[in-house]
């Protein structure tokens, strides 16, 4: 049973799955809002402020794609994909619009459920920090060194949270891996390598004399001041 009542916003077209979804998160205790237009899903992100979303591709009005590219801008509660194209699943799998996991259609409601505890588990996690002059913003998801913002994505922030929450820490790329996508879905090793280059190329903006993400040359990444 889930600890307090969270809601769970479902953009889902199809009535069908809908209702099916929210019978079955209903009786785990989560609590359900339905919109079945595109049009009306970032509105009922910015009023219903829910705990997690279910956001299908394919939907009338705006794809699931671009609501996920504008919910990320301004809110980063969890974001869960549903598709049925196989095709699209490398560009969700990119993480680029800021999904935190997909599921594929035809699913069962039950895995559903599973994947909905264990994003929310994934994100609900607290990082301690080590820094005075570094701060995160888990209500905004930013980080903040020296009073500037860094403009990161989801698993750069994720990464940064990680790294950043266990100075001195050597953490392998399959490490980081399990702990970003603890799916354990296919993701090359060098998707990791990307994310770090990019996340230290921001905190070089902020800290132009001082590295505090650092390679450990074969073994991986580890944070330190
Ligand atoms: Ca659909």
């Amino acid at each position: 049973m889930a600890k307090t009542e969270r809601l769970i916003l479902i953009v889902e077209d199809e009535v069908r799955i809908a209702v099916l979804l929210q019978d079955y998160l209903h009786r785990e205790g989560y609590l359900t809002h339905c919109v079945s237009n595109g049009l009306d899903a970032v509105p009922a992100v910015r009023e219903k402020k829910p705990d997690l979303v279910l956001l299908d591709v394919m939907l009338p009005g705006r794809s699931g794609m671009d609501i996920c590219r504008e919910v990320r801008q301004f809110s980063r509660v969890p974001i869960l994909m549903l598709t049925a194209r196989v095709e699209e699943i490398d560009r969700l799998l990119g993480l680029e619009l800021g999904a935190d996991d997909y599921i594929c259609k035809p699913f069962s409601p039950r895995e559903v459920v599973a994947r909905v505890k264990a994003v929310l588990r994934r994100t609900a996690t607290d990082a301690v920090f080590p820094a005075d002059d570094i701060s995160i913003d888990e209500e905004k998801y930013r980080i903040r060194i020296r009073d500037k913002t860094l403009d990161t994505t989801v698993v750069e922030f994720q990464l940064f949270k990680i790294l950043a929450g266990n100075p001195g820490q050597v953490w392998s790329r399959g490490q980081l891996m399990d702990k970003i996508y603890p799916d354990h879905r296919i993701v090359s090793e060098r998707t990791i390598d990307s994310h770090v280059k990019k996340l230290r190329k921001k905190i070089a903006g902020v800290l132009p004399q001082r590295d505090i993400i650092h390679s450990v040359y074969g073994a991986g990444y580890k944070f330190e001041k």
